[in-house]
């Protein structure tokens, strides 16, 4: 704990907040998404501008505190909060900036996708992002994000074309292709490794109509429904993205469906959404020509705060029948009605970006399968976790050893591995050079081989 003396020292270094222990607001500013993580920060830090990250960084280097980085709080693992350290808390920092001439936003890490599409969308662009509006573009962006422009437009990593960077040292650094660009190549993806971003600049793109919502089928049809989806997943245009998924709705009545987003002439979409509506038939087409706002929050309700998430995902190169027998015997079994499957297709633009251009990896056609574990109260978790390890125990066959990295629980170093493949040495050369200590190490931890380097927590 820090003592009064310690506290007022960074407290009038800050234009933000300081929040610690005993403080009023202290428990609802470390509280985040999933309420399976609870953890206890010496100090929060709420940023009110790029300076005072520069100050946290510098009075944990000082004191020898660890330290935790928070966009928006949506990642499952928790790594945006610490125990004992300091919290860099960026939600308040959400600025954003757009020069419609080149086609450029600079945007603060406190954004949610939300936020950010409103105001991209306002002057006539937007890029990808993911497909909850409360994620934040932060994590999301620094892992890859994955979303309904994938095919046609990239990752939202592959859109970032620049950076503000505070690094272990407290400096701030430029990251673009010009400038520190082995930098940037590992913000493409590396995760929180490198240092806090205070600004990320983006590759925008003129808006195009968005046909896009649900299509859904009872749960016993999901053998045929997954199939569908695996056949219609092998060749289809950059425009289109789909993800299947199995899920209950509100109503407690259990789906499996497909949600796509079209982004192009919905005269030439709905020839290709056609046959995905009429197939079965459904037992509902949500599908229609929608605003992009309405498609980037169709799914929002389905992940509220406050509930317990522990997930479990991997990449995975087919959809074979054996692991769609798997999905459904377990999907029957689980404990919570909460929990889902959720497969998403990695292709298009995406897809040919060079494996080592970036260091998120996982450019070839592929699945991304998800098991989200979702329940209501702390007295459910022994069965569902249970649950979850046995799920994935049958289905680890069927999988590919390649992880996304934004989808990773607290699974140890292994897994990280798997996030980077080929990419992982020249990831540790990069945190060797920028963050030798470890300094920043609450993450999906790369870990510098240098003598200093500090354990990952
Ligand atoms: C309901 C839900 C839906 C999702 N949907 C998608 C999706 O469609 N596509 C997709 O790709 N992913 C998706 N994700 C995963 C999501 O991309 C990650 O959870 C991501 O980390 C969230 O970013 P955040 O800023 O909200 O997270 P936080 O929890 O705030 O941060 C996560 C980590 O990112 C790093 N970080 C955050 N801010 C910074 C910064 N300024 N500088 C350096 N490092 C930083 C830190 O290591 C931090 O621990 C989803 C997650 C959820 C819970």
């Amino acid at each position: 704990m820090l003592n009064d003396a310690e506290k007022e020292n960074l407290r009038k270094q800050l234009e933000g907040e300081l929040v610690t222990p005993g403080d009023a607001a202290y428990d609802e500013a470390r509280r985040i998404f999933n309420v399976m993580i609870d953890r206890h920060p010496a100090a929060i830090v709420r940023c009110a501008a790029a300076s005072d990250v520069v100050a946290a960084v510098q009075f944990a280097r000082e004191h020898d505190l660890r330290v935790s980085i928070k966009g928006a709080g949506h990642n499952v693992s928790g790594n945006a909060i610490c125990d004992n350290g300091v919290m860099i808390d960026n939600s308040r920092l959400k600025g954003i900036q757009i020069d419609a001439k080149s086609r450029v936003a600079k945007a603060q890490p406190g954004l949610t996708l939300g936020d950010f599409d409103k105001a991209t969308t306002a002057q006539g662009f937007y890029t990808t992002m993911g497909v909850v509006s409360k994620t934040g573009i932060a994590g999301l962006t620094l892992g890859g994000g994955l979303g309904w422009l994938m095919g046609k437009y990239g990752l939202a990593c592959d859109n970032l074309i620049g950076a503000e960077v505070v690094t272990s040292e407290g400096k701030v650094v430029r990251a673009s292709e010009t400038e520190n660009a082995d930098l940037l190549w590992g913000l493409r993806g590396g995760g929180g490794n490198f240092g806090v971003v205070t600004q990320f600049e983006y590759r925008l793109h003129p808006v195009e109509p968005m046909t896009g919502g649900l299509v859904l089928h009872s749960a016993e049809r999901a053998r045929d429904v997954l199939r569908l989806y695996r056949e219609k997943t092998t060749k289809y245009p950059d425009e289109l993205t789909m993800v299947a998924a199995m899920q209950n709705l509100p109503d407690g009545t259990p789906v499996c469906g497909i949600a796509l987003g079209y982004s192009g002439d919905p005269v030439a979409g709905g020839k290709h959404l056609q046959p995905i509506r009429t197939f079965g038939p459904p037992i509902a087409d949500l599908v229609a020509t929608v605003p992009y706002l309405q498609q980037q929050s169709m799914l929002d309700e389905a992940y509220p705060s406050g509930l317990y998430y522990y997930w479990k995902a991997s990449m995975m190169d087919t959809l074979s029948d054996a692991a769609i027998d798997v999905l459904m015997e377990y999907f029957q079994t689980r404990p919570s009605p909460l929990t889902q499957m959720f497969i998403e297709h990695i292709h298009g633009a995406a897809s040919r970006v060079p494996v080592t251009a970036t260091a998120f990896a996982h450019r070839n056609e592929q699945f991304n399968f998800s098991i989200l574990g979702i329940w209501r109260e702390a007295k459910e978790t022994e069965a569902n976790l249970a649950w979850l390890q046995e799920c994935w125990r049958e289905l680890r066959p069927h999988l590919a050893p390649r992880a996304y990295v934004n989808y990773l629980s607290q699974e140890g170093a292994e897994r990280v591995r798997e996030a980077y493949g080929p990419n992982y040495d020249r990831l540790v050369a990069l945190k060797n050079k920028y963050d030798p200590k470890n300094f920043f190490r609450l993450n999906q931890n790369i870990r510098p081989t240098t003598s200093k380097a500090v354990p990952p927590n």
